[in-house]
């Protein structure tokens, strides 16, 4: 625990020492002007230790972190950045903020980028107005928008002053034809404080035989379209893929699929232990059931006469089950365990 001018430490671990060597700049050398802003303090603590995490362990365990970050912070609907109960030391040091703040920090680092993000880290810390004496939030701001040229109040208002995440609705559709992968983000938000989660917006595409691909937009409105040329057939879409940004219950809907035969055929069980049985009725006739892993890559094929296909051989796992019938092409996912 950071104290005035010291830190105190219970016990060795790297994760303390990393967040309290992280005090000596943010705490010590500039510290929060008010409760309100303790994040000036713990969140870059907080932060700093995941950089340690990052560094030390790999960008695999650091995504991890994130992952197990955005459920501890998604575990409530509500709770901000910013303390609203600076009268007891509960409503201050409270953990799950501790997360929210360095994941606003991390989300800061993905929405500007790295140099800017670490730029305007280095001006803050360098600051005469503030080093060896006390910061608000709209000092940190202030550099980050110096840094990078833009005005971050709307996303200060989401991010920082508001409560609560984001769930994003995915909606797409693939044209061959024209090579066009077109989807729709709607967002449902936690709680009433925030209207609109401003953020940028990554999606992972999967295709046959391709290295799955991120592209990212940036949100500023509810219900947005966009489109990107995908040169192969988009097989399945995940959100969020690498745990940037806060959110939870997330949905992804294969807006090309037919709504008839989306009601008609379907796949049981789901999830499956083995065995995987196509029920359609007689008058959609399925000519091949094809199955693709997450990397697109196809694991199984066959002429389907209606016997149940067998996953035993395949790993735990999400996978693509593409059933062509006459009527046209249908895309489920099928969880495998
Ligand atoms: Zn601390």
């Amino acid at each position: 625990m950071e104290h005035t001018t010291m830190s105190f430490m219970g016990s060795w671990e790297r994760d303390i020492i990393a967040h309290e060597l992280a005090h000596q700049w943010f705490g010590n050398k500039i510290t929060c002007g008010d409760w309100e802003d303790v994040w000036l303090n713990e969140g870059f603590a907080t932060y700093l230790n995941a950089l340690v995490i990052e560094n030390f362990d790999g960008d695999t365990t650091f995504r991890n972190w994130r992952g197990s970050t955005i459920n501890n912070i998604t575990s409530s609907p509500g709770g901000s950045v910013f303390i609203t109960n600076t009268t007891t030391t509960g409503g201050i040091f409270n953990g799950m903020v501790y997360f929210k703040d360095a994941m606003l920090l991390h989300m800061l680092r993905y929405k500007l980028g790295e140099t800017i993000f670490f730029q305007a880290i280095q001006n803050y810390l360098a600051d005469p107005n503030l080093t060896y004496g006390y910061a608000r939030t709209i000092d940190l701001q202030n550099h980050f928008e110096n840094e990078n040229g833009t005005d971050l109040t709307e996303f200060f208002n989401d991010w920082f002053l508001g409560q609560g995440y984001p769930s994003f609705h995915l909606t797409w559709d693939y044209d061959k034809s024209s090579q066009q992968l077109s989807f729709t983000v709607d967002q449902t938000q936690s709680h009433s404080s925030v209207s609109f989660f401003e953020t940028p917006f990554s999606i992972m595409v999967f295709g046959d035989g391709q290295n799955p691909e991120v592209h990212r937009v940036e949100l500023t409105n509810n219900g947005q379209s966009f489109s990107i040329n995908i040169p192969y057939e988009v097989l399945a879409i995940e959100v969020n893929p690498h745990k940037n940004i806060i959110s939870k219950n997330n949905t992804v809907v294969l807006g090309n699929n037919d709504s008839v035969l989306i009601n008609s055929i379907t796949i049981s069980p789901n999830p499956t232990k083995g065995n995987l049985t196509v029920n359609n009725p007689s008058n959609i006739e399925i000519y091949d059931v094809n199955i693709h892993n997450m990397l697109g890559q196809e694991v199984f094929k066959s002429n389907y006469v209606g016997e149940a296909i067998s996953l035993k051989g395949l790993e735990s796992s999400i996978y693509i089950i593409e059933i062509d019938t006459i009527n046209g092409k249908l895309l489920k996912n099928e969880a495998k365990f």
